[in-house]
């Protein structure tokens, strides 16, 4: 495998390219000097997207989580491109090149791919620093992962330069980015729905006390969405136009007309381009099933918290995060399935990342809350 220089250059092309979230948190702690010369990392290996913080910058880059491959014949794969540049390539390569979200269903499906997305963000991160300086680095990973996930992890933040690294389940990360107190013994809960799963649990004292992920979250959404086009208005989309219907008309429950919007795809009986109006109604029955769905697992994980901790959560409520937090209702929803009062986090989209941060930040938050 030709790791080192093919994924450096593949890194070059996309830093300059990359969007901010920009987000500010003050710096705690530490001199000068070593805030200065650190170049500690916080990153959050997301199934749809990586966000990356460096400690003492005050933007957030997030980039898709896709890599794509060309396997070169000797049984190695060689990397073409990483983040935004590897996201255009999906279904548009040719079959020489594999496209993959290595994440994509909130295991790592693809050890290769996601050594190279992690490697990818660590270089480009050390690149904008001092390159002497060995970086802490804080990862946010599914809570689900495997032991040998863990060891993947690790093993390819180290051969990219960290010095040391440490792990954070997911849910725990988006719930201290959210300012929720994860160390009282008082419970906290979040339901993060983002592109490949949907995380939801509930914290006490600086562990996950009951959890649940489920399969269902944006991707399966746009891919209800396609087929609901398809049957409705006999109209092939691509993959990209279904989430651009959900991110623009995309509604779970609303009051009075809703709002509408052209898409254009190709028609299936005549083959031919064919635009047509898709109303935040559309979008509603098309994603019903999987709403359904979140709402229920929300639900069950409730079921299963302990008493005392539920009874909290009357009072402190749902706190909801990842890209899914945007879709219209969801919170009326969820409020009327739990009881519960429900709060979008100030920035869904960079909490896990920006709880990584405060773990940097803070070495006594850090040792409670990081994986074994
Ligand atoms: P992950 O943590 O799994 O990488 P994210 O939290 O980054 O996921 O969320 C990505 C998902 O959120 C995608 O499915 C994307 O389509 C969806 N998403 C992002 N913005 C919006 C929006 N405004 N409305 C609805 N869905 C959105
Ligand atoms: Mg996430």
């Amino acid at each position: 495998m030709r790791l080192e220089s093919q994924d450096a250059r593949a890194s070059e092309g996309v830093a300059s390219a990359l969007p901010t979230l920009g987000t500010t948190r003050p710096r705690v702690g530490r001199s000068w000097l070593s805030t200065y010369f650190s170049n500690d990392i916080a990153i959050d290996l997301g199934t749809a997207n990586t966000l990356v913080s460096v400690r003492g910058e005050t933007e957030i880059r997030s980039e898709p989580s896709v890599v794509a491959m060309r396997t070169d014949g000797h049984g190695g794969d060689r990397v073409l491109a990483v983040g935004v540049e590897a996201k255009r390539m999906l279904g548009r390569a040719p079959d020489s090149i594999r496209t993959v979200r290595p994440l994509e269903s909130g295991v790592i499906a693809d050890f290769t791919a996601a050594e190279f997305l992690l490697r990818h963000f660590i270089e480009v991160a050390r690149r904008r620093r001092s390159r002497f300086f060995r970086p802490r680095v804080v990862i946010a990973v599914p809570a689900g992962i495997t032991s040998v996930e863990k060891r993947a992890v690790r093993d390819a933040a180290s051969a990219a330069g960290a010095r040391e690294i440490h792990l954070i389940e997911e849910p725990m990360a988006a719930a201290i980015g959210s300012n929720l107190m994860v160390l009282e013994p008082c419970g906290s809960m979040i339901v993060d729905i983002g592109g490949g799963t949907t995380d939801i649990a509930v914290i006490s004292l600086g562990g996950i006390v009951s959890a649940e992920c489920v399969r269902i979250a944006g991707d399966a959404m746009d891919e209800a969405i396609r087929t609901y086009i398809k049957r409705k208005f006999e109209l092939e989309i691509g993959e990209e136009t279904a989430e651009r219907i959900k991110m623009t008309v995309g509604s779970a429950w609303h009051e009075g007309p809703g709002r509408t919007m052209i898409v254009k795809g190709s028609d299936l009986i005549e083959r031919v381009p064919k635009a047509i109006e898709v109303s935040s109604n559309d979008v509603r029955d098309a994603i019903s099933e999987q709403v359904t769905a979140i709402l229920r697992a929300t639900r069950e994980t409730l079921e299963r918290t302990p008493a005392e901790l539920a009874a909290d959560l009357t009072d402190r409520g749902i706190v909801l995060t990842g890209g899914g937090a945007f879709i219209e209702g969801i919170d009326v929803l969820l409020q009327r399935e739990t009881g519960l009062p429900i709060t979008r986090a100030a920035d869904p989209l960079a909490a896990v990342v920006l709880g990584c941060r405060r773990c940097l930040e803070e070495p006594e938050l850090l040792a409670a809350v990081e994986m074994p």
